[in-house]
C-alpha cells in the first residue's frame, strides 16, 4: 500500500451500537486521542432493537434516528467517514484502504477496532437461485421495507426466531395479516422449552398471527393478486410482502482477508484482541470464548472493557448471564439460554401466561431460564444466580 493520507490513534470500523458505544466509552478516559470511525452506511445513530417494535411505539424510521453522523462526530469529537467501505487492512503497515466519497484513501492507525456487525443469512429456496427475500438488519433496511408496505397487506415472515416473532407481533397489532413459516416444531425453537414455545405460538395466534411450523418455503411465484409461497407440506400462502428473518452471519470478510483468526466470528481473547496485537473486535462480528453474542448487553460490556484496554488500563471482558427480552407484547418473555451444548432438562412451573422455566444440569445446577408474563419481573434476580458467560 501507499503512504497513509491521514493517521488516527484509533480507527473504528462500524458505527452500529458497538462502534458508537465504544467511542462514547473511549471519550470517558481520553479526550485527546484522534478517533476515526468508518461506516459503509449513513452513520445515523439509532437503537436497533427499536426497529422490531416501531409500530407499537408509534415510531417511523425517521423518528428512530437519535443523531446524525455529524452530530455524533461533534458530540464525541471524532471524525466519521460515512458511505465509505473499508476494502482491506495492511497489518504490517498498520493502515487500511477504503473507497467511497473518501475516494481510495489510506488511513494509518495505532489501534484498529472491527465493529463490522453481521449480515442477514441469505434466504435460499432449494434448487433455485432466483428467489430472494428482503431482510431487516439496519434502519436503512427497515425504512426501505416499511416504505413498500401497503395498507392491510398480507405479510409472509420466514423464520420464527426472536426477530421474526417481534415483527409478527408488531405488524399484526396494526392490522397487517401475518403468516409465519419455520422448519422447527415450535416458535423460538432453539431458546424455549417446547411447552413455552406452544404458549408463545398460542398467544400470537390469539392476536391474529398464522403459523406454519415444521415446514419450509419451497418456491415463490407471482400471482394475479400478489405472490404465492409454496410450502414443503403442500400448503400455499398468498402474500403481498415478505420478510426473511432466518438469522445473521458475522461480517468476517475483512478480518479473514487480513489473515486474522476467524471461526464463526472474528476470534478474540478476553481483552477482545484478535490474532493481531493492534486489532480488536466487538459486537455482532466478534467471537469470544462465550461464542458469538449478537445482543446489546454483551456489546456494552465489551465496549466498557475495550475502552479501558485501548487507553492503557487493560481490562478483560466481564460478562454476567445475559437475559434478553423478547419484544412480543402478546406474551412478554425473557430468555437467558444455557451455554451452547450444556446438558440438562427444562423444568417449567406456573400457569397460563405466567411461567418460569429453569434449565437444570444432571447435578442440579441452574444453567439458564425463560420467564413469561408476570414472571418476567424476576429476570434480574435470576440472572444473578446463573453462571457468568465470561469472568474477568
Ligand atoms: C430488528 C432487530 C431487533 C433486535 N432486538 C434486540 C433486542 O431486543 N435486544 C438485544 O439485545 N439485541 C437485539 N438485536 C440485536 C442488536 O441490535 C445487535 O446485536 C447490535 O445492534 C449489533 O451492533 P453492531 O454494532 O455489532 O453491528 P451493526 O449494527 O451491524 O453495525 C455494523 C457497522 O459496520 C459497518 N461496516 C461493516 N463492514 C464495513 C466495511 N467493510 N467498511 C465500512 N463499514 C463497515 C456498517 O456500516 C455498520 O455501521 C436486534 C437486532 C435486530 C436486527
Amino acid at each position: 500500500m501507499d503512504a497513509p493520507s491521514c493517521n488516527a490513534d484509533i480507527v473504528i470500523i462500524g458505527t452500529g451500537m458497538a462502534g458508537v458505544t465504544l467511542a462514547r466509552e473511549l471519550r470517558k478516559f481520553d479526550q485527546d486521542a484522534t478517533i476515526h470511525m468508518i461506516t459503509s452506511d449513513d452513520g445515523q445513530v439509532y437503537s436497533k432493537p427499536m426497529i422490531s417494535n416501531a409500530f407499537a411505539q408509534g415510531k417511523s424510521p425517521d423518528t428512530l434516528v437519535q443523531k446524525t453522523a455529524q452530530q455524533m462526530a461533534e458530540d464525541l469529537n471524532v471524525r466519521v467517514w460515512t458511505h465509505t467501505q473499508v476494502q482491506s487492512i495492511d497489518r504490517a503497515a498498520r493502515s487500511l484502504h477504503m473507497d467511497g466519497p473518501g475516494g481510495g484513501r489510506i488511513i494509518g492507525y495505532g489501534d484498529l477496532v472491527l465493529a463490522t456487525g453481521a449480515t442477514p443469512r441469505p434466504f435460499e429456496v432449494e434448487g433455485s437461485t432466483s428467489v430472494s427475500l428482503p431482510a431487516v438488519n439496519s434502519l436503512t433496511d427497515y425504512a426501505r421495507w416499511r416504505a413498500g408496505l401497503t395498507e392491510d397487506a398480507r405479510v409472509l415472515i420466514v423464520g420464527a426466531g426472536l426477530i421474526g416473532l417481534e415483527f409478527a407481533n408488531d405488524l399484526v397489532n396494526v392490522g397487517y395479516r401475518v403468516e409465519v413459516v419455520d422448519p422447527m416444531a415450535k416458535p423460538l425453537g432453539r431458546l424455549l422449552p417446547d411447552k413455552l414455545g406452544r404458549i408463545m405460538q398460542d398467544a400470537l395466534t390469539d392476536i391474529g398471527v398464522t403459523f406454519h411450523m415444521g415446514t419450509t418455503v419451497t418456491g415463490i411465484a407471482p400471482s394475479v393478486n400478489g405472490n404465492v409461497a409454496r410450502l414443503a407440506n403442500g400448503e400455499r400462502i398468498a402474500f403481498d410482502h415478505a420478510l426473511s428473518a432466518i438469522g445473521l452471519l458475522p461480517n468476517t470478510g475483512l478480518a479473514q482477508d487480513a489473515g486474522l483468526t476467524v471461526k464463526r466470528g472474528i476470534r478474540v481473547d478476553a481483552y477482545l484482541r484478535t490474532s493481531d496485537a493492534h486489532i480488536y473486535a466487538l459486537g455482532d462480528c466478534a467471537e469470544t470464548d462465550a461464542g458469538v453474542l449478537p445482543f446489546i448487553l454483551p456489546l456494552m460490556a465489551e465496549a466498557r472493557a475495550l475502552a479501558k484496554t485501548l487507553t492503557g488500563a487493560p481490562a478483560p471482558v466481564d460478562l454476567p448471564a445475559l437475559p434478553v427480552a423478547v419484544k412480543t407484547p402478546a406474551l412478554p418473555t425473557v430468555v437467558c439460554p444455557p451455554a451452547p451444548g450444556a446438558k440438562g432438562d427444562w423444568i417449567v412451573e406456573g400457569d397460563g401466561h405466567d411461567r418460569r422455566a429453569l434449565f437444570v444440569s444432571p447435578d442440579g445446577e441452574e444453567l439458564g431460564f425463560v420467564l413469561t408474563g408476570t414472571e418476567t419481573k424476576a429476570r434480574q434476580t435470576l440472572a444473578k444466580e446463573m453462571p457468568r458467560l465470561l469472568a474477568a
